[in-house]
């Protein structure tokens, strides 16, 4: 059985303890998460502040072709690294599963390594000029889950180190073994200490967020680690940007055809077998359509084959892990009981693997937990509406804010309704659709700041105004 090692400083550093990773679809062991000591992390922020000193100074053109050459070598490795995302992870191979995220790590990595943040002139003139410069941080943390682990880990490094900072990532304790890999690829190219990685379980996140020497955490992850975090960091005034949990409502309008719909919204719910934070995790559909839509996606859903990640015709995995199963077993457990209808899955597969087949739950409304709470699973809870006011109301009614989406056939009504909604992205008859160059984040407790494209890359900078 492999067992892996942190790098740290440029080097692979050997635990002494470590904790088996398992393969959900089977239970088999994949590998050895190397347990990380506070020790180990002092080490890792220490390398990462050593870095900083000359990486922060390296011309900004030599940084972007670092970062090309960083996509170049996983672009290499992409096969390798989406086999060991499946061992891990479960998600298939092929559809939306690994070899589709180690696509999008690379698109982003490749959009962030060409994006300029130049010198801004506020003013030239007789009184004097002022330019805006931006400046790294120092040294970043990062902490990731285990849903998009290489594509998240690629979200929270490459724009780190475009703008000048260094890196110490902790992986999910579920899936860390793809980020090693990633991270000994990424020190192929950097200098020493540019990138560490540390791996543990959840205190090592806790002690990175209240580190003196990191001055930046970036966290993808659930809202309660969130609010943790953010207490924790209060003391060192650190920087954030939090990418939080969502329950994003999508709202069919009267208009829409179910037939022509069906396909994009159940992958909307369903990619990545829910888990993903922007997926449409409640949907509200106009009552004069709402018995078509739940046809339409129920047979869409009886087609989808759930297996074995390395299984050629699987497009959906198991669920990563026993505490998620669990959650998405009870909360259609408790909807089931208050009287829904199970369209279609509701009871798990039974034998190996955490398999819970695609859920679809009719008749179903507020005051449930699979409608008022991040379900982060494959059960999506469709609700009756009977006037587009009350569904926007109700689709706002949650503490998340995370992304939305209206779907019909009138654009510009569409658009005056997705206009209401209370979340950072919406879309218009999709869901979820997020690409390198369009700033990502969460309003209200889905998040503080943004991710990608220019806006995303400046979280990584601290402003310097420059009177002259
Ligand atoms: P989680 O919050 O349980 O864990 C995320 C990471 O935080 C892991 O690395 C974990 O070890 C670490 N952690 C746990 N406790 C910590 C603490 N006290 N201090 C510091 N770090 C700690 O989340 P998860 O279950 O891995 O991921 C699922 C959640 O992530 C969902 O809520 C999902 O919506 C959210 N998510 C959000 C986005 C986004 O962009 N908004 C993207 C992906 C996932």
């Amino acid at each position: 059985m492999d067992r892996y090692a942190l790098v740290i400083g440029g080097e692979r550093i050997a635990t002494s303890r470590f904790a088996d990773v398992a393969n959900p679809s089977t239970g088999a062991i994949v590998g050895r998460m190397p347990l990380a000591t506070p020790a180990d992390l002092d080490r890792a922020v220490q390398a990462a502040a050593a870095a900083f000193e000359t990486w922060r100074l390296v011309p900004d053109a030599e940084r972007a072709e670092a970062c090309r050459r960083i996509a170049a070598t996983i672009e290499a490795h992409a096969e390798e690294l989406a086999r060991l995302l499946t061992e891990e992870q479960g998600k298939p191979l092929n559809g939306l599963g690994s070899r589709f995220e180690i696509g999008g790590a690379l698109a982003w990595t490749r959009h962030t390594a060409d994006i300029e943040l130049p010198v801004e002139v506020l003013q030239d003139g007789e009184a004097g000029r002022v330019e805006l410069h931006r400046k790294p941080i120092g040294v970043t943390g990062s902490i990731t889950p285990w849903n998009w682990p290489v594509m998240i880990a690629c979200w929270h490094i490459i724009p780190a180190v475009r703008t000048g900072n260094t890196v110490v990532i902790k992986p999910s304790p579920m899936t860390p073994l793809s980020t090693i890999r990633l991270v000994e690829l990424i020190n192929e190219v950097l200098p020493a200490g540019v990138v560490n990685v540390v791996t543990g379980e959840n205190e090592i996140g806790a002690l990175m967020s209240s580190h003196p020497g990191i001055a930046k955490v970036s966290f993808t992850g659930s809202t309660p680690t969130g609010r943790k975090i953010m207490a924790s960091a209060a003391a060192t005034l650190k920087r954030l940007t939090l990418e939080l949990g969502g329950n994003d409502a999508g709202i069919v309008l009267p208009d829409a055809s179910p037939a022509e719909i069906a396909e994009g919204l159940f992958w909307s719910a369903f990619i990545n077998n829910g888990q993903t934070c922007a997926a449409l995790k409640r949907l509200y559909v106009h009552d004069s359509i709402y018995d078509a839509v739940c046809d339409e996606l129920a047979a869409y859903a009886r087609k989808v084959v759930v297996g074995d990640g390395f299984a050629e015709d699987s497009v959906l995995g198991p669920v990563q892990n026993r505490m998620q199963f669990d959650i998405v077993s009870a909360y259609v457990d408790e909807a089931r009981a208050k009287g829904a209808r199970i369209l279609t899955g509701g009871e798990p597969a039974g034998g190996q693997g955490y398999f819970y087949p695609v859920t679809l739950v009719a008749d179903v409304d507020h005051g449930c937990r699979l409608v008022d709470n991040e379900q982060f699973g494959p059960a999506l809870p469709i609700i009756r509406y009977h006037d587009v006011a009350e569904a926007v109301r109700k689709a706002n009614d949650n503490a998340a804010g995370l992304g939305g989406s209206v779907w019909g056939r009138d654009l510009e009504q569409a658009r005056r309704v997705a206009s209401q909604l209370e979340c950072g992205s919406v879309w218009i008859n999709k869901h979820g659709a997020i690409q390198p160059n369009a700033p990502f984040g969460g309003v209200k407790q889905s998040g503080i700041g943004v991710e990608f494209g220019a806006e995303g890359l400046k979280e990584f900078t601290t402003i310097q105004t420059v009177f002259c």
